[in-house]
């Protein structure tokens, strides 16, 4: 048989002391009672168990054992697989003490006569069922292949029955117990003693194996065994069924069911919610620890945002019909990720801690500062006094935050974005003032970085286009709704074609043809350019492929590099790709790039588009003269051809317009480099162009950008054009 092992002692601690205690003033009771019985004869009175007493005795044991029996039929559960066959060997004990009962001196007629030898003999029977069943619990004993149940309990009733069945109608087959005038037989006397020895065994086995056990049950259990020896003694002891050993035998027996239930009480209803609590109150411990660490930080211990949303609700309730009670402040280090890839992460992680601990120190104590992840920040102002205490706040973390960083013996400069949100005005929950406070966000590094920005509803309406937008030209590339425009480049002088500029276009299902001003500004935004890039890449090299295959001689197509296809480390590949597959030759091919993207002095770009060069591609720096002044990196790059910002052609008509392009031509054929005008529109400054020494354009005098099937008649239109011009000289 197998009992569980418990851990939970803290169901009977309590009870242990009483345990000993009540079985050794048990015994030393019994031991006084034999002392006395030596002197006096205690024997003799028969009012000290009357009737009267002996049912009320009886009918307490037989509630006790039956109490036993319900209390583990109805405690179901593999791991208790042994207690059915107690529980159900209490259920013969408790109907087998009932006829005890009912056959005792003095009961009226149960179908026989009541007779001391039909109770006592109703009596052993029960006391060597438990006996037997205490000897089976105390050695375990575990058929191999336990009985159910309900059979169990059908033994239990067949037994109860058998015995009731011999007792009435064949009391003769069995043994005599008790002989009137004559008093107890010896073989009631040798049985009492088997018992007494199967007890014995049994109290033996559960004090051997007491550590197998949870210590209350093995002491319950052994309680019970030893109480019950005690109540055998009595029985043996005594030669009057209404004696005092008579009253002294039936109370052990009582105590020893009590013990017994205790025990099975305990195992089977006490224990489990015990444990049940221990376990809830683990998994509530660890359910505490995992909402912390859920809850915090774990490099800067700030808080996380959840917190921060926890305070906003409150703070937005406290202030419910103030305006502007709560400030939601979007922190945001700009180009951090710089400084990762520059130092190493581990360097970013300290220097974010440092930048943390700045930041709370600038705050002011109802401040909450909370990290949003990577090398953002949240802030959440409450208590604020007046419109400028947000504002004060603001200037200062930005003040401060643009102070630089000793970290390692380097000092850094890593200013912040800042986007603010006012609570209850732009949003009246967390997530709204988040969003808002994010946008604003967005907007600050748009406009420079190192600035803040107050969230207002038109930027709503703006960054929710831009959304629209942005979301639109993602399904435009899997839906194939980009296509390209070609616009030609010539020779001043002699209208001869140079090339084309690919330049694409969005046809969008409901706006009709969307110009690249539109969507290029949102995809260089957020990395969509890159693929789009390569998707014009490819495109423009095809469609070239297929023009010269077709007899059409374009000698060159030049395709927009935007800065981030430059910085992706993709574009050599993506180049080598769209020659090898459409079959183009390098040499009719063009990058234009922007001064811009080159500024940041990128080696390894300067290497990728050396490399690029000397597979015979031809590169230009488009919009020459709007980005920066930096001409480092022409002497680097062995750039062919600059193009010359349309903004300076259409304004050569001016006196510093003028002086501007014919600088940049006469600096172009200093450093042996090409110049083409962009947005030539009228001949005189085409021919004003050719004058300073330009001897390449581009624009609406010759042809304006034409889908790829147009092209060949846009070119005999220009040729007719030049032709005509040339006879008008
Ligand atoms: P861009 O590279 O400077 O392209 C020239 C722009 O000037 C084109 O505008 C063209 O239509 C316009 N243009 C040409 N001749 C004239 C003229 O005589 N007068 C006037 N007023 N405009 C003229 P588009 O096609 O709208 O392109 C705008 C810009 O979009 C381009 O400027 C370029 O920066 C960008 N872009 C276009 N296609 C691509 C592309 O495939 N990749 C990338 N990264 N950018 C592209
Ligand atoms: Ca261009
Ligand atoms: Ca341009």
């Amino acid at each position: 048989m197998s009992y569980q092992t418990d851990s939970s002692t803290a169901a009977s601690t309590s009870n242990r002391y009483p345990t000993s205690v009540l079985v050794i003033a048990s015994g030393l009771l019994l031991g006084l009672v034999w002392l006395l019985s030596c002197f006096t004869d205690l024997q003799a009175g028969t009012g000290w168990f009357p009737l009267s007493v002996h049912i009320a005795c009886e009918v307490f044991a037989i509630v006790v054992a039956s109490l036993v029996f319900a209390v583990v039929w109805h405690s179901q559960g593999p791991q208790r697989a042994s207690s059915p066959l107690l529980g159900c060997a209490f259920l013969a004990i408790a109907l087998i003490d009932l006829a005890h009962m009912l056959s005792y001196n003095g009961m009226p007629d149960w179908i026989t006569p009541a007779s001391v030898e039909k109770a006592i003999s109703f009596w052993l029977v029960s006391r060597i069922l438990l006996a037997c069943t205490l000897l089976a619990v105390a050695f375990r004993l575990q058929p191999k292949r336990p009985l159910s149940r309900p059979a169990l309990l059908l033994v239990a009733l067949a037994v109860a029955g058998i015995t009731t069945f011999m007792q009435l109608y064949q009391p003769q087959l069995l043994p005599r117990t008790f002989i009137e005038g004559t008093g107890l037989t010896s073989f009631k006397i040798m049985s009492e003693w088997l018992i007494i020895a199967l007890f014995v065994v049994a109290a033996w086995r559960f004090w051997v194996g007491r550590k197998e056990r949870p210590a209350w049950q093995a002491e319950g259990l052994l309680a019970a065994t030893l109480i019950s020896i005690f109540a055998e003694l009595c029985f043996i002891a005594y030669d009057n069924v209404n004696g005092l050993f008579s009253l002294l035998g039936h109370s052990y027996k009582i105590l020893s069911y009590c013990f017994i239930y205790q025990v099975m009480f305990v195992a089977n209803v006490r224990a489990p919610y015990a444990r049940l609590a221990v376990e809830k109150a683990e998994r509530d411990a660890a359910e505490k620890k995992a909402q912390y660490l859920s809850s915090y930080d774990s490099l800067t211990g700030l808080p996380k945002p959840e917190l921060l949303q926890e305070r906003t609700r409150q703070a937005l309730m406290d202030a419910r019909g103030q305006q502007a009670s709560v400030a939601v402040l979007y922190v945001d280090f700009d180009h951090f990720k710089m400084v990762n890839d520059s130092f190493g992460h581990a360097f970013g992680d300290r220097l974010l801690c440092r930048a943390s601990e700045r930041l709370q120190q600038l705050l002011p104590e109802s401040a909450m500062l909370a990290r949003a992840g990577g090398d953002e920040f949240l802030v959440l102002l409450t208590e604020l006094t007046d419109a400028g205490a947000t504002s004060a706040v603001v200037q200062a973390l930005l003040k401060e935050l643009s102070e630089p960083f000793v970290l390692d013996w380097q000092s850094i400069v890593v200013p912040v974005s800042i986007g603010v949100a006012l609570g209850p005005n732009d949003g009246q929950d967390f997530p709204t003032l988040l969003r808002n406070a994010e946008m604003a966000m967005y907007k600050a590094k748009q406009g420079g970085r190192k600035s803040c920005c107050y969230y207002d509803s038109e930027l709503d309406a703006e960054m929710r286009g831009r959304l629209y937008l942005v979301n639109g030209l993602r399904l435009a590339l899997s839906r194939n709704e980009l296509l390209l425009h070609y616009q030609p480049q010539v020779d001043i002088a002699t209208g001869r074609l140079l090339g084309v500029e690919a330049l694409v276009r969005w046809q969008h299902p409901q706006w009709g043809l969307v110009l690249p001003g539109r969507f290029i500004p949102a995809a260089e935004e957020n990395g969509l350019i890159v693929e789009i890039g390569s998707w014009v890449l490819f495109e423009a090299c095809s469609q070239a492929a297929s023009w010269r295959a077709q007899g059409m001689m374009i000698p060159r197509v030049a395709v927009n590099v935007a800065a981030a296809q430059l910085h992706d480390g993709s574009l050599e590949r993506v180049v080598q790709d769209a020659l090898a597959k459409t079959g183009l030759p390098a040499s009719a091919l063009e990058l234009e790039l922007t001064e811009s993207s080159l500024l940041e002095n990128d080696a390894e770009v300067v290497l990728m588009l050396n490399r690029l060069k000397a597979l015979g591609i031809q590169l230009s720096i488009d919009d020459f003269g709007t980005g920066y002044s930096c001409l480092a990196y022409l002497r680097q790059l062995a750039v062919d051809t600059l193009k010359i910002d349309r903004s300076f052609v259409q304004g050569i008509d001016t006196e510093d317009g003028h002086a501007i392009v014919a600088t940049i031509i006469q600096m172009a054929d200093s450093l042996g480099l090409s110049t083409l005008a962009e947005g030539v529109e009228d001949q005189a400054v085409a021919d004003e162009l050719l004058r300073l020494g330009c001897r390449q354009a581009q624009g609406y005098l010759y042809a304006r950008p034409v889908p790829a099937q147009e092209l060949s008649a846009t070119l005999a239109a220009i040729r007719e054009q030049v032709h005509g011009s040339a006879l008008a000289q």
